[in-house]
């Protein structure tokens, strides 16, 4: 495997939350990062279209636009909702350049996770065909089950394979994220099977935190936690996957410090750990 540079480097506009979109894409561009998957709170005010020129003229490129998903709902109206509010991300992430929006794909307490599962089948069918249209992929993000009961019902990769292949379509495929899936024990296996079905859309990097202290707002810089990255990115590569390695840390810690320290701290974690 090769050693990383900062031409892999992609940041999510959440990891670096307290700045916004104009000061993160400087900054970001400044530190030599390639890559940035922009946030839909990042263009609230900014717009696609100048979030978009926004970033292609600082040099950057727009990997990914997070997050559609949240399919599954109890009523039939919540879930006619989240179809059209999907489709409006499709509309944004294409007037913004992103090739491709992230799923979380969603689950409901009130009703079983197979139930989630059909709605989100049913959810992803319904706005596919406007994402072939547009021409933006649909990245399917298994969650790790601590938020089974309500982020969503795909928490394996295995799970996440099934989905992506029932619809045998080059616009649907799966983001592999370390910090959801580190555990498995057939992550390997999963993610060889992704890349040879052409599914492997992107890969999410971070770390567990073995004291973590909030389910949501707690990830670790690479290189504070426990998951073997490099592995994992071998794991990645052995299936042809040369795209960007995307961070994506939301955390209350991290939000809490100098963003400008912070970002020296992710580009040096990325060049060691990833
Ligand atoms: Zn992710």
């Amino acid at each position: 495997m090769e050693n990383i540079t900062l031409d892999r480097c992609c940041i999510h506009t959440i990891t670096t939350k307290p700045w916004a979109l104009p000061e993160a894409v400087e900054r970001y561009a400044a530190a030599g990062v390639k890559g940035i998957s922009v946030w839909q709170n990042a263009i609230e005010g900014i717009g696609p279209h100048r979030a978009g020129e926004l970033i292609r003229n600082a040099g950057l490129e727009i990997v990914s636009y997070v997050r559609g998903g949240f399919f599954p709902n109890t009523s039939s109206a919540g879930r006619a909702q989240a179809i059209d509010h999907n489709r409006k991300l499709l509309e944004e992430a294409a007037a913004l350049g992103a090739p491709m929006i992230v799923l979380v794909c969603g689950a409901s307490p009130d009703q079983s996770l197979e139930t989630s599962r059909d709605q989100i089948r049913e959810g992803i069918a319904a706005i596919l065909p406007l994402a072939e249209k547009l021409g933006v992929k649909l990245a399917i993000e298994p969650l790790h089950p601590m938020y089974a009961a309500d982020r969503s019902a795909i928490n394996t990769m295995a799970q996440a394979n099934d989905m992506a292949e029932y619809f045998k379509s080059p616009f649907v495929g799966v983001a592999v994220d370390v910090y959801h899936l580190w555990w498995d024990g057939d992550l390997e296996k999963e993610i060889a099977r992704c890349g040879a079905s052409g599914n492997l859309f992107a890969y999410h990097v971070c770390d567990w935190k073995v004291n973590t202290i909030d389910l949501l707002n707690d990830r670790g810089l690479m290189g504070e936690g426990c998951i073997d990255l490099k592995k994992i990115r071998g794991w990645v590569e052995a299936t042809g996957f040369d795209g960007s390695c995307e961070v994506e840390i939301f955390s209350n810690i991290h939000w809490a410090k100098d963003q400008s320290l912070f970002l020296g701290e992710i580009t040096n974690a990325f060049l060691k750990t990833v």
